[in-house]
């Protein structure tokens, strides 16, 4: 069956991924069959998202939209991490969602429950496909505590005073993913010694609560709350699991020690590999190359781009650079992407009221198009290079607008349905409507306000029926004339 061009979806499955773990591309080959099983590290609930966060997040949906176009049955499980996420990352200090709620003296919960509605609706506005479950690491305490329990029974970690840790001697395959030199992993355990440790590079699964601390649990070993990596094993597990899964992907700060955590404490626990293929994006970063971060307290907030420059800006921007590069943060490069969107827009709205002709150059160039996106996709989600070819194609569609209206229409499709696996919605977004829409009525107000000043009477009361009859009423105020929707 040909569908606009293309052969059978599912046909052709070597789409090759670049895998962390073993350090080379390789061809994706699905665990399941026909099933994709994808588990991507999602955000520590304690501020809004910025734009480094909505660069990663809109990979991975790029890759989850990739995989269904190819006809794979997606499930992606995105965590929300609501405790145990310590600052900077570290193994010791404050929680960073306890101490954010303390400094807005509000409960801790109450914090993450108006941060994780500014997280969906930054998802939504960016067009990146809700998960299928957001599980919250608060709702998976007893999980977390039963993983522990094994890895004590299995050797694998030990208590001392209501702290149980993961003893690092005990898996020989820690180094793994992250592949670090004996240097640096003395030098991560020289940073915050814990008298508690046998050895100062095992990591806390469990953590004994102070007095004072808010979000704790019962637990074999006291009152306490859980360690950041903990979660992400157990709730893949269960969502995902058994057995290993297919895909699990974040930043490139979560190689060590998070992800590398999570290698050992699932693989250990549970007695097989957690996953086959460990993706990683490369961060977006400040001028001059400097990490952007909550943490680091230079967080460019997504909403706030959002706003400025539209969703479908954003998602230009990001698939403008592949995913295992730095991107460095910079707005000419947005606004260029402004404009590319809106040649989109332009020839949409072309293609609508376009005539149509005898002109038959368009059908090559549908096929040419698509099979150009999809080896770009194919080589490791080359999101640049399949933009590239979708932007060729505009170029094209305008320069060859006096092809048939059927194939005037395919060309349509093509551009939505590849357009739409980048995240593009291709819908002029409705503030841009509100304002042209407003515009409009001023600029009839203001017409109308001349006939008036020219006791042009019947024509200035046919402007006001007119808006009226549109549900535009408007108000002449002392010197000034307002106006209110009425629909
Ligand atoms: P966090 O909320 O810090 O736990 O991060 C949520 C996700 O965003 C993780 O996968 C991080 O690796 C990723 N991330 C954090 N900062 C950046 C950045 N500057 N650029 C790209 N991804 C980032
Ligand atoms: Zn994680």
């Amino acid at each position: 069956m040909l569908i606009c061009g293309r052969e059978e979806i599912g046909e052709d499955m070597t789409l090759r991924l670049f895998n962390t773990l073993t350090r080379k591309k390789e061809e994706f080959k699905p665990i399941h069959e026909g099933e994709v099983r994808f588990y991507s590290c999602g955000p520590t609930i304690y501020d809004y998202i910025h734009i480094g966060n909505a660069r990663s997040f809109s990979y991975w949906d790029v890759l989850s939209k990739y995989f269904k176009y190819k006809g794979f049955r997606v499930t992606h499980i995105v965590n929300i991490t609501d405790v145990g996420h310590l600052l900077a990352d570290a193994d010791q200090g404050e929680d960073k969602i306890a101490k954010r709620a303390s400094e807005k003296k509000i409960d801790p919960m109450e914090l993450v429950e108006n941060y994780i509605e500014a997280y969906f609706k930054a998802v939504d506005d960016l067009n990146i496909a809700r998960p299928n479950i957001s599980p919250r690491a608060t709702g998976h305490i007893m999980e977390m505590i039963g993983l522990i329990e094994t890895l004590i029974d299995k050797g694998n970690a030990y208590e001392v005073n209501g702290n149980v840790y993961f003893d690092i001697s005990s898996f020989s395959e820690y180094n793994k993913l992250a592949n670090r030199s004996s240097d640096e992993i003395q030098a991560q355990g020289r940073v915050d010694p814990d008298p508690n440790k046998k050895s100062q590079e095992d990591f806390t699964l469990w953590r004994k609560a102070p007095k004072e601390h808010i979000m704790k649990w019962n637990s074999p070993w006291g009152l306490g709350y859980p360690g950041w990596h903990i979660e992400c094993s157990v709730m893949s597990n269960k969502y995902l699991g058994p057995g290993m899964f297919d895909i699990h992907a974040g930043g490139e700060d979560l190689i060590f020690p998070h992800h590398s955590c999570e290698i050992a404490q699932s693989e250990a626990g549970y007695g097989h590999k957690m996953a086959n293929f460990w993706l990683h994006a490369r961060f977006l970063v400040l001028s001059g190359g400097k990490k952007m971060g909550k943490s680091e307290g230079n967080a460019v907030y997504a909403h706030e781009f959002i706003e400025e420059y539209g969703g479908d800006t954003l998602r230009m921007y990001f698939s403008g650079a592949h995913y295992r590069s730095v991107l460095e943060f910079d707005t000419q490069a947005l606004e260029n992407s402004r404009s590319a969107v809106n040649r989109i827009y332009s020839l949409l709205d072309l293609l609508k009221s376009a005539e149509g002709g005898e002109n038959q150059t368009l059908e090559a160039e549908i096929a040419k198009t698509r099979k150009e996106f999809e080896e770009a996709m194919d080589d490791d989600m080359n999101t640049p290079v399949a933009l590239q070819a979708i932007m060729r194609f505009i170029r094209t569609v305008n320069n060859n607008i006096d092809n048939p209206k059927e194939l005037l229409k395919k060309a349509e499709e093509l551009i939505r349905e590849l357009g739409g696996i980048l995240g593009l919605r291709l819908e002029r977004a409705s503030t841009e409507n509100k304002e042209l829409v407003g515009g409009l009525i001023e600029m009839l107000i203001e017409q109308r306000e001349n006939y008036r000043a020219d006791k042009e009477w019947a024509k200035s009361d046919e402007i006001r029926d007119k808006l009226k009859e549109l549900g535009v009423e408007i108000k002449d105020m002392k010197g000034k004339t307002i106006y209110s929707l009425t629909n």
